[in-house]
């Protein structure tokens, strides 16, 4: 494979880069892997983070670096190369999507929903069965979608949340789709929805209504609906705590018609990649590993008097602080290394003990980014925490991780209690 050309050349030779959040030798990532979280990191340090504080402070989306994206290739990250894109796996888009996240929140959890779109219909799908016309189908439908993506840039997002049980997995959405001659008309409403306003498609899951039948899970529908279409409208205010460049506002659907090759996968698979592949709903944590990471990285540039933007006054002589860091840095290491385990063995029919873990590495990262940025506060200080620094965007941004649907820290407890204690199909009765 030829590494992607960085970019961003000039830009880096002016700035001291980070060392990787997994050092490539430590953790046996080869060579294209590298070239593709180097080309993440280096755009996120050199580009996204001077722009952060600006698309945080007016809850902005961050179009200028999807513009980057466009240019390094990296919308098309997942996209096979037979498509056109870089033809990363999951492990090298999650390691990019941490080094990302590392320097700006918003903007790696928006490049996952985009991301997503085309991972759960490339390399994802390639392991779900499908009978060999439906194979011929997907394959047909999802080149059109990666080529609006890597020839002009195209972005996709992932509008899930209904504000009821449907996001959780327990019930089918109540967006609903009807078919109609050449495709459906769908109607309902999304709340949360990332890149409102700002994505050229939204990826829409809904329910396919059969005449006389009863809404089931298993006629999910996951549709590109384009953003300009009739009967598509953006409502509702956004000034969150965090995550404000993610601009998650509420989308309304009345009677837009889709045409039928909106569908990003075939009909019943997107629910045969749900039971089958669950690790796909572990990639929102990504995000949330590099923000522990730059939590963990402030602080010790802060003690050192090294931070950007603060006097070069070192405090790192007081054993409370040894000891802050050292607590900080021994949490860093386990959320790396169940995360790094977790998105190093997702794949199809999982054991019981891999999902588990995916569900105990994405409580990790959610919940411990945020312990680790609440230490780095304590730590530092008031200083510290003024918004002319990143740390209490961090601090901010990391709390919500624990809030995405479908694997909140309530619902990994949850599943890992129950699974843990019972078997399948066991019941106390
Ligand atoms: C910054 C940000 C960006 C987002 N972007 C997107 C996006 O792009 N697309 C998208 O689809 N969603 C997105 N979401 C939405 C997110 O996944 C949640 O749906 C959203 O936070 C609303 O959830 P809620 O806490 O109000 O949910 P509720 O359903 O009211 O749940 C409240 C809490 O109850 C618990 N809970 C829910 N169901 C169960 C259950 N069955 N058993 C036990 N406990 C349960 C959960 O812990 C949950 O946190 C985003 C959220 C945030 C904060």
């Amino acid at each position: 494979m030829t590494a992607p050309v960085s970019k961003t050349a000039t830009a880096m030779d002016k700035i001291a880069l980070d060392a990787p959040i997994f050092d490539p030798s430590a953790f046996r990532l080869s060579d294209e892997q590298t070239a593709i979280i180097a080309q993440a990191r280096e755009l996120g340090q050199s580009i996204f983070a001077g722009r952060a504080a600006a698309y945080d402070r007016d809850a902005k989306f961050p179009t200028e670096n999807y513009a980057d994206l466009h240019r390094a290739g990296l919308l098309g990250i997942a996209i096979p190369k037979k498509h056109g894109g870089l033809g990363a796996d999951y492990q090298t888009y999650a390691l990019s999507a941490a080094e990302i996240g590392r320097y700006c929140g918003a903007t790696a959890l928006t490049w996952n929903m985009h991301v997503c779109s085309t991972l759960w219909t490339g390399p994802l799908a390639d392991d779900l069965d499908m009978d060999a016309e439906t194979r011929a189908e997907h394959e047909r439908r999802r080149a059109v979608h990666y080529k609006r993506i890597v020839n002009d840039g195209a972005i996709y997002s992932q509008p899930f949340s209904e504000g009821g049980a449907a996001a959780a997995g327990g019930v089918a959405f109540g967006t609903e789709a009807k078919p109609v001659n050449g495709g459906w008309i769908v109607n309902g409403k999304k709340i949360f929805a990332s890149l409102s306003g700002h994505a050229d498609y939204y990826g829409v899951l809904c329910t396919e209504i059969a005449e006389g039948e009863k809404a089931s899970r298993r006629n999910t529908l996951y549709l590109a609906l384009p953003a300009k279409a009739d009967g598509v409208a953006v409502v509702g205010d956004w000034d969150p705590l965090g995550m404000r460049g993610t601009v998650s506002r509420t989308l309304l659907f009345r009677d837009v018609f889709v045409p039928e090759d909106a569908a990003l996968m075939p009909r019943g698979v997107y629910f045969q990649a749900a039971m089958r592949w669950p690790h796909m709903f572990l990639t929102l944590s990504p995000t949330y590993m590099g923000l522990a990471q730059a939590a963990y990285d402030f602080t010790v540039r802060y003690l050192r008097g090294e931070a950007a933007g603060t006097p070069p006054v070192k405090r790192r002589m007081y054993p409370t602080k040894q000891i802050a860091v050292a607590q900080m840095q021994i949490k860093l290491e386990q959320v790396k290394a169940i995360w790094f385990q977790a998105i190093t063995e997702a794949r199809a029919n999982p054991s019981k003990e891999q999902v588990l873990r995916a569900y105990a590495a994405q409580y990790s990262a959610m919940e411990g980014a945020n312990e680790i940025a609440t230490l780095a506060i304590r730590t530092c200080g008031g200083q510290a925490m003024l918004k002319s620094l990143p740390l209490e965007r961090i601090y901010r941004d990391s709390r919500c991780g624990s809030l995405m649907l479908p694997w909140t820290a309530e619902l990994c407890l949850d599943r890992i209690g129950r699974d843990a204690l019972y078997e399948t199909d066991e019941s106390d009765d």
